[in-house]
């Protein structure tokens, strides 16, 4: 471990492994080298300007709006609501999620609210989905927090690990790491990204996961967690006709006990009236 360097220099040697010269004079030898240099916003800029800062950037309100009504800041250097906050005791309300959607979100309700129409944001998640030597991993929301019950699936031979922090019946937090061409994780990855994000309970389902954790489908059509997110548009529009047909026919009328309910309605006030429950029996850890 070499602290307070930096590395000037990277070749390959004749052995094939990197070389790394570092500014204390050092060498190290690597088989890879990942950079991992954080994030510092420029906002050198605003000084003197008013508008209060950070070290970690520019404090916004769930409108992305700064302390000086009309003056907005959205993307990697506004520190905005987090979709977690007061989950867990080392929980912010606040975070800088220096990720493309958390930007794309930000400026979304950042230019609705300076066109006058009046936008909250719920909080960004953070998230990060990238292919490592092959292998796909994913991290969502509060996995490394310590101190909360957590759910380990691990099978170095595969291999497989997935890790869900969970406060009280809500999973606040996950990890995957596995072969790319593992299409359950990928269906899974989706679905508990889907819990963090909408914080549905579990209720009886919590202990089903924790004792079934790569069966995490029924939990979430049980959960609504899907209703929840297919109601929801960040910017409160109504929701358009989602196409949905069988055998090529628009359903004739929504029925709310259908399972294909949400795909099928238009109606805001419809999903609203969705309250699923977990059906009782089915898949029940004792
Ligand atoms: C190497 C790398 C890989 C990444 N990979 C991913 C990824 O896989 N997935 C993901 O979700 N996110 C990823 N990100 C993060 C993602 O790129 C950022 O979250 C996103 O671009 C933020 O958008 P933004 O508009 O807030 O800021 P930026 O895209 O940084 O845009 C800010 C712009 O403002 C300009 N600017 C700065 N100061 C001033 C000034 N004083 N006056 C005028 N203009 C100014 C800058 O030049 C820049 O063009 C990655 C970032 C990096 C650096």
């Amino acid at each position: 471990m070499a602290h307070g360097t930096q590395v000037q220099e990277i070749r390959r040697n004749a052995g094939g492994k990197l070389s790394l010269a570092l500014s204390s004079g050092q060498t190290l030898e690597a088989d890879l080298v990942i950079m991992a240099t954080g994030i510092r916003p420029n906002i050198d800029f605003l000084a003197g300007s008013g508008v209060s800062v950070e070290p970690g950037g520019i404090p916004v309100d769930d409108r992305m709006q700064t302390n000086i009504p009309g003056i907005y800041a959205a993307g990697d250097v506004a520190i905005g609501p987090d979709i977690l906050a007061g989950r867990t005791a080392s929980d912010t309300s606040a975070s800088a999620h220096a990720i493309q959607p958390t930007a794309v979100d930000h400026g979304r309700i950042a230019g609705a609210n300076m066109a006058g129409h009046e936008t909250h944001y719920p909080g960004s998640l953070l998230l990060n989905v990238l292919d490592v030597v092959n292998l796909h991993c994913a991290s969502f929301g509060l996995w490394r927090d310590e101190g909360h019950d957590t759910t380990t699936v691990f099978n170095a031979s595969r291999p497989i690990y997935r890790k869900y922090v969970w406060h009280e019946d809500r999973i606040v937090g996950a990890l995957f790491v596995g072969p790319i061409d593992d299409v359950t994780m990928l269906n899974d990855v989706g679905m508990v990204k889907g819990l963090i994000q909408t914080q549905q309970p579990l209720g009886d389902w919590a202990a089903y996961v924790k004792a079934n954790p790569t069966d995490v489908r029924r939990a979430y059509v049980a959960s609504g967690a899907a209703q929840a997110l297919i109601g929801r548009t960040l910017l409160g529009a109504p929701a358009r006709d989602r196409a949905y047909r069988v055998d090529g026919k628009t359903p004739p009328a929504w029925d709310k006990t259908a399972t294909h309910g949400p795909l099928v309605s238009t109606q805001s006030e419809h999903y609203r009236e969705l309250n699923p429950t977990p059906t009782p029996g089915i898949g029940k850890a004792e």
